[in-house]
């Protein structure tokens, strides 16, 4: 993608005096930076007045990077249109469901349906490629910034006028006669029989009140009219400028909009990650899924973090349908913690870095969402851990540029069950989607093997075992594909609520392709009382956790098994003695089907189990399972392994790690020390990383 790791910041130079750009260029000298990501909130200086623009302070700060070494990407300034668009044109904003305009003076204050606002997107995108795309430090354009609608408001569904025409567009262009949509959609409950198009209005949260299959559209509509922006200025783009590489930065697992869809005529995906934001406490597992997510989401498997946290967030009102808060400043980052973040981005593929900020702003916004430096410019301690770190990675570049994740084992993410499940039917269950996603993922990462988190679109030839939980939404053309995949011998992970919705969103009631699959049917099915804990006892027999005892939680659900073998039974009240897991022998591979949510260290277990039956190894023998310890590998010339080893606490660990990979000699990258791959006993401080080149 770019020669070397991308280690940099987001720059805004057009916030303070210009004798603090040149103290900043020296800073960023110092510290090896060779990236910087400038201009995404820049239009109403880019563009003072209608139709005259004011490149020049822009041109004199890349200018001024190129001599000093730094690259540039350029961020489209459309998140944040100037308050002269939205004085003349009122129009553009986004209409909440409550039918009012969005309030103007955050950001994002705009529709991307909206034509007029496209037009000026398209004619500020096309100056800014025409104007800066020979130079040769700039490496590319970032997209916006964070797509989506609205900014902590409740305007977060658009419900212009524009909107509500092409989703009736949308929705007559996949439906053809009114009839198709009526009978698809079973309109005729609650009187909805609509006798044209112009009859359909868009649901309104809460959106459960709604018919399942209108809803879903919309959400799917929704999402694609982000898709359908950020193509717009992509094309615009690579028409202007070819040649120069074209992203936009997500924002990890935002629910809102399919981030493969989105990044999927992009150069590279990107993603922001401010791991103590809105929370105090962290999961690095939870980071690692968002990064072998964010891997995934672009064509050719190529990510790098555009914001990384730096220092302490700033607090943050928000407001959605379902209510409204606001987060804490933040903890600010320990010793350590920032770097330690950065190698973790790193492990799981990132080819580079950008911090946010570079330099803490004292006005506007954010001004205690803190940067590298303070507000006073001193650099302090995380300046010098930045760069501590930016010197270890121009040390380590090579093998980082050249090495790349591989995996085998695979986890599905569906953003169509999200919506249905987590969205529509929000609080119907005592779990979520996204809650089951991450504790399988966990259950994955915990076994020490590396993992791609694809969607349903993806091919699942070559993973040796596919997780799916809680596959809630799923197309015939997906049960299809993953009957193939099971029959040519792939291993198979369903957990309950599988399959219960067509791609419609209506109870899919035509199933025989699924029971030939697991083996089973639904014999019968309850959602457990708040807090119940139903027994689960695995048989004495069984290849899996045999005679041992877990439980369940939130949902319970029995099966009659057909061809399968069932390994462990339920012992809940009039549930008892039914079978709950069972595992089915598929054409040459194998499914297991789990009907209840078991707990982190069960699940954790059975995929011990099931990584060992399809024989993918852990990176280390004797694993002790600490969730605060991460081990991820990238596999260099196809031979060699980097394993990454970070400790995730504040307190120094002992490690005594045994290899499982077969090596004749093991050398810590960052010191130098080499060693025998026998055991050896590590030391990590706290927050620290150790990388094994392993030869
Ligand atoms: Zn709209």
């Amino acid at each position: 993608m770019v020669p070397s790791v991308l280690k940099g910041a987001a720059h805004y130079p057009e916030l303070w005096p210009v004798e603090v750009f040149h103290k900043d260029l020296e800073l960023m000298k110092e510290i090896k930076l060779n990236v910087v990501r400038v201009a995404e909130f820049t239009w109403s200086l880019l563009e003072p007045e209608e139709g005259r623009y004011s490149f020049d302070w822009l041109h004199e700060y890349i200018d001024a990077y190129r001599k000093h070494g730094i690259r540039v990407v350029i961020g489209t300034p459309t998140a944040a249109p100037p308050p002269w668009l939205v004085k003349k044109h009122p129009e553009i904003l986004p209409i909440d469901y409550n039918g009012v305009p969005a309030r103007y003076g955050v950001r994002r204050e705009y529709c991307p349906n909206n034509p007029l606002y496209r037009e000026f997107t398209k004619k500020i995108v096309s100056k800014l490629a025409e104007e800066f795309k020979d130079y040769d430090n700039v490496i590319g354009f970032q997209i916006d910034n964070e797509v989506h609608w609205g900014e902590g408001s409740s305007w977060r569904y658009c419900y212009c006028p524009h909107c509500i025409s092409k989703f009736r567009e949308y929705l007559e262009s996949k439906y053809g006669d009114i009839e198709n949509l009526n009978k698809t959609m079973g309109t005729l409950v609650w009187s909805h029989k609509y006798s044209s198009y112009d009859e359909i209005v868009p649901p309104k949260p809460p959106f459960d009140l709604y018919n399942r299959s209108l809803t879903i559209e919309w959400l799917r509509f929704r999402s694609q009219s982000w898709v359908d922006y950020v193509n717009l200025q992509a094309e615009i783009i690579r028409s202007v400028a070819p040649g120069k590489l074209v992203t936009t930065n997500l924002m990890g697992l935002y629910p809102e909009i399919d981030y493969y869809r989105l990044s999927e005529n992009l150069d590279f995906s990107s993603t922001d990650v401010y791991p103590k934001f809105g929370s105090d406490a962290y999961d690095p597992a939870y980071t690692g899924l968002v990064y072998d997510a964010t891997r995934n989401m672009s064509r050719n498997r190529r990510f790098v973090v555009m914001e990384l946290q730096a220092g302490a967030t700033d607090g943050y009102s928000y407001v959605t349908p379902e209510g409204s808060g606001v987060f804490k400043i933040s903890v600010t980052p320990e010793p350590g913690e920032i770097r330690k973040w950065a190698y973790q981005a790193i492990a799981h593929g990132a080819e580079g870095v950008l911090f946010w900020d570079w330099r803490t702003r004292p006005i506007g916004k954010e001004q205690f969402w803190y940067g590298i430096l303070d507000h006073d410019g001193v650099p302090r301690r995380r300046f010098r851990e930045v760069q501590k770190l930016f010197n270890e990675l121009d040390r380590i570049s090579d093998v980082i540029d050249k090495s790349r994740v591989e995996a085998s084992a695979a986890l599905l993410l569906s953003y169509e069950t999200l919506w249905a499940l987590d969205t529509i039917e929000k609080g119907y269950y005592n779990h979520t989607y996204t809650g089951e996603l991450a504790k399988t993922y966990k259950a994955l990462w915990l076994n020490r093997v590396n993992i791609d988190v694809i969607p349903p679109e993806a091919t699942f030839d070559s993973y040796k075992i596919v997780a799916a939980p809680s596959l809630y939404l799923a197309s015939q053309t997906l049960i299809e594909k993953l009957r193939e995949y099971v029959h040519n011998g792939g291993t198979l992970l369903l957990t309950p609520r599988s399959f219960v919705k067509d791609e419609y969103n209506r109870v899919n009631i035509n199933l025989d392709k699924v029971y030939e699959l697991t083996g089973v049917k639904i014999k019968e099915y309850t959602r457990l009382p708040e807090n119940a804990k139903a027994l689960i006892k695995f048989e004495e027999d069984s290849p899996i956790l045999a005679k041992e005892e877990t439980y369940g939680e939130a949902w319970l659900e029995t099966y009659e098994p057909e061809t399968a073998k069932p390994i462990a039974y339920a012992a809940w009240r009039w549930m008892r003695a039914e079978p709950v897991i069972t595992v089915n022998n598929y054409g040459k591979g194998t499914v297991v089907t789990i009907g209840s949510i078991l707990p982190q260290h069960t699940l954790t277990k059975i995929i011990k189990q099931l990584l060992q039956h399809v024989n993918i190894r852990p990176v280390i023998q004797e694993n002790t399972f600490d969730p605060n310890i991460e081990y991820y590998s990238k596999t260099l010339n196809t031979r060699k392994k980097v394993l990454f080893i970070i400790n995730h606490e504040g307190t120094p660990k002992q490690l005594k790690i045994k290899l499982a990979i077969d090596a004749a000699q093991v050398t810590e990258l960052l010191t130098g020390q080499t060693f025998k791959p026998v055991e050896v006993e590590h030391i990590l401080n706290p927050h620290d990383v150790k990388i094994l080149l392993i030869e």
